[in-house]
């Protein structure tokens, strides 16, 4: 048995997989507020895992918002849970995880999950953008995550895709996160009913889906800039599959249209044509389903180098 942790802004995912991504156990607790209470709940929960289960847990992935350095193995920048920002995981960790494991950013582990299990099983290459408060990317080549020469690698969610857009936590503006996330949604909507009524994506896609024009505008902006993202991955990687995850997609009538559209348009045909872009399978498990095989693949990789 293999387990996986996903640590979002609000929950902590998690659950215990077997060889083939098969759920066996999954679990969802609120995100401690701090480091301190988190390394606890990790260190019970661990405990619980263990003396639980029948069979013995081979290996940990942990799934994690921000960046981490695969170099100096610390997060170094967690702009959803600021609490970890520059702090060393890996030690506070093996104080009570007796079993190899080992820490990814979150996107990448979901892109590994539906790369594993989800839409993109087998293929040669994927992007995998998860379309919610943020945009979270990862990418997979030749069955690898790509993490980049130090782990920073694939952060299409801050390619910019309207230099006129809006501010960006990152430092740039009009990024493809600012300009196709749900509360850029939600702004368009506003701006296109001229009203400030203080609504969430989720209504503006209920709103959509009832005719109402304003909210259609709002969602067919955001598709286009999300279609200059894709032609950015289309360009760059030439990938089989690029897969479009998170709670934004549950609008996807009314964003794929045109993205695909503004996508064909802005790359080369020939790139676009044997890409198959569809939408995530695995919903919100991908990232804890993903970290648990990441983490089972390392550990082989390392017991076969080390003989
Ligand atoms: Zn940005």
């Amino acid at each position: 048995m293999y387990a996986g942790f996903d640590l979002g802004g609000t929950a902590l995912k998690f659950g215990v997989v077997d060889g083939a991504g098969k759920v066996r156990k999954e679990f969802q607790v609120s995100t401690p507020e701090n480091v301190e209470k988190l390394l606890q709940l990790l260190e019970e929960i661990w405990g619980t895992l263990k003396n639980n289960l029948q069979q013995k847990i081979r290996s940990v992935g942990f799934g994690i918002p921000g960046i981490f350095c695969s170099k100096e193995q610390k997060i170094l920048q967690s702009p959803n849970y600021p609490d970890l920002d520059n702090f060393a995981l890996v030690p506070a960790l093996s104080r009570f995880i007796d079993v190899p494991f080992c820490i990814n950013n979150d996107a990448n582990m979901a892109a590994y999950g539906e790369y594993r299990c989800g839409a993109g099983q087998n293929a040669h290459s994927l992007v995998l953008l998860t379309i919610g408060t943020g945009v979270g990317t990862g990418i997979i080549l030749n069955g690898d995550i790509w993490e980049g020469a130090c782990g920073f690698a694939g952060e299409l969610g801050h390619a910019v895709v309207n230099p006129k857009g809006d501010p960006c936590k990152c430092g740039s503006r009009g990024c493809l996160e600012t300009e196709v996330s749900a509360p850029k949604i939600v702004k368009n909507y506003q701006a296109y009913s001229k009203s400030q009524q203080n609504i969430t994506a989720e209504e503006v896609s209920r709103r959509a889906k009832n005719n109402e024009k304003a909210a259609r505008q709002a969602f067919a902006d955001a598709g286009r800039y999300l279609g200059l993202g894709l032609a950015l991955a289309i360009n760059l990687l030439n990938p089989e599959k690029i897969l479009l995850g998170g709670g934004v997609m549950n609008a996807s009538e009314f964003l794929f249209p045109p993205a695909i559209d503004e996508a064909a348009n802005r790359s080369f045909k020939g790139s676009f044509q044997c890409c198959s872009i569809e939408r995530a399978t695995l919903g919100n498990n991908a990232g804890f389903i993903g970290a648990a095989l990441w983490a089972r693949r390392r550990a082989q990789v390392h017991s076969i180098s080390t003989g």
